[in-house]
């Protein structure tokens, strides 16, 4: 096979870009005629737009995904002297939401098969200053929530739900984000749902959580210059929320191009070398990353970035030895899925509107490794 490809990127905003040109541009524009740029209408839209897509009651647009769960600990009352669930294998902002409240974070190793916190090991982390837990749907992978939640009730913990990869992800017929307390978004340009800059939003169904929510973004204020909490700023502009209002409309579409290149890469890709990603059984993930495994995931990645074909490592360090975290205690060793996966995972090319040409490319260079 002759695919005539030599570049495929690890992610690219064109396709998606270039069909929705118009949308985008009137965009801006009806914000820009308006000249109205922080806590309007249009952020108010996609908040009632969002939270209907997410199955749940209310939404609260914030500045980023860091914040949408750090505001979302803070509205439930966490804080100093408690402690909060991390799974070992998530990106740095997933802790550092927790440390930013002043609470510890604890973390727990993932299962191997789905990369997703591990069910079995979270109640031995248990203490009584546990708070809550923050199950990531990491790669766009729905975490086992039916048993997240039960252990929750058990002990009586809060939900947080980091959904920043999984926009749109289905779990037995709901929508990630509705199951916990609340839940947070991020729209950094590269989610499956991306602003043109930083952006985010969190999902409750509950009317408390989202008007304490509200308010800590929001200086602490719950009106103009009169502060109840010592709060942040960090709202979702104008701007970025009527084109995220235009890019929801497409983010299932979107979301079913990804799993149709899931599709190929799952079919095509043979090579006893190389782990293809597992995922439970009645959930609909979104694919934010296609992570495949290798255990010369080195020599892999050179391999593949010779032949024209970007990657990327999620994530190469874990959390547990980042040197900001080494004040937690935790050695190598500590958290052996972690590490393991830190060393031999490797994503590959996946984005809105790859062409089946990419897609054979890279099919056929990582069956050629040997
Ligand atoms: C991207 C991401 C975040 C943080 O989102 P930002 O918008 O970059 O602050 C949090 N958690 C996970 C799992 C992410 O992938």
């Amino acid at each position: 096979m002759n695919s005539n490809v030599t570049h495929v990127p690890f992610v690219s905003f064109k396709p998606l870009e270039k069909e929705m040109k118009s949308e985008i541009e009137n965009a801006f524009n009806r914000v820009f005629e308006n000249s109205w740029y922080i806590g309007g209408n249009e952020d108010k839209k996609f908040e009632e737009e969002f939270a209907k897509y997410c199955e749940t009651k209310y939404c609260v647009g914030v500045g980023n995904g860091l914040d949408s769960l750090m505001i979302s600990l803070k509205a439930l009352g966490i804080g100093s002297g408690d402690e909060v669930i991390v799974p070992a294998n998530t990106f740095i902002a997933t802790a550092l939401a927790v440390t930013y409240t002043g609470a510890k974070v604890v973390l727990v190793d993932p299962d191997i098969e789905t990369y997703n916190i591990d069910v079995n090991k979270i109640e031995e982390k248990i203490t009584q200053k546990t708070k809550a837990i923050i199950p990531v749907h990491l790669y766009g992978q729905p975490c086992k929530m039916d048993e997240i939640m039960k252990i929750a009730n058990d002990h009586k913990l809060y939900v947080i739900e980091d959904c920043a990869q999984a926009h749109g992800a289905i779990y037995k017929g709901k929508r990630v984000g509705s199951f916990g307390n609340a839940a947070g978004f991020s729209f950094y340009p590269g989610k499956n749902l991306g602003a043109l800059g930083d952006a985010g939003a969190l999902v409750t169904n509950d009317e408390k959580i989202a008007t304490k929510a509200r308010a800590i973004g929001n200086y602490g204020s719950d009106y103009k210059y009169h502060h109840i909490y010592q709060g942040n700023n960090s709202r979702l502009d104008e701007i970025q929320a009527a084109i995220l209002c235009e890019k929801l409309k497409c983010l299932d579409e979107v979301n079913n191009n990804r799993a149709t290149t899931a599709k190929k890469y799952l079919e095509g890709i043979c090579n006893p070398k190389i782990s293809l990603p597992k995922f439970i059984e009645n959930v609909k993930p979104v694919w934010h990353v296609f992570a495949i495994r290798c255990e010369e995931r080195d020599r892999l990645e050179k391999y593949l970035n010779e032949k024209g074909i970007a990657t990327n490592k999620h994530y190469p360090i874990p959390i547990h030895l980042q040197k900001c975290y080494e004040d937690l205690g935790y050695n190598k060793g500590d958290f052996p899925a972690a590490e393991y996966i830190s060393e031999t995972e490797l994503s590959i090319p996946m984005y809105y509107g790859m062409t089946d040409k990419e897609i054979n490319y890279v099919i056929e260079k990582v069956n050629e490794f040997s």
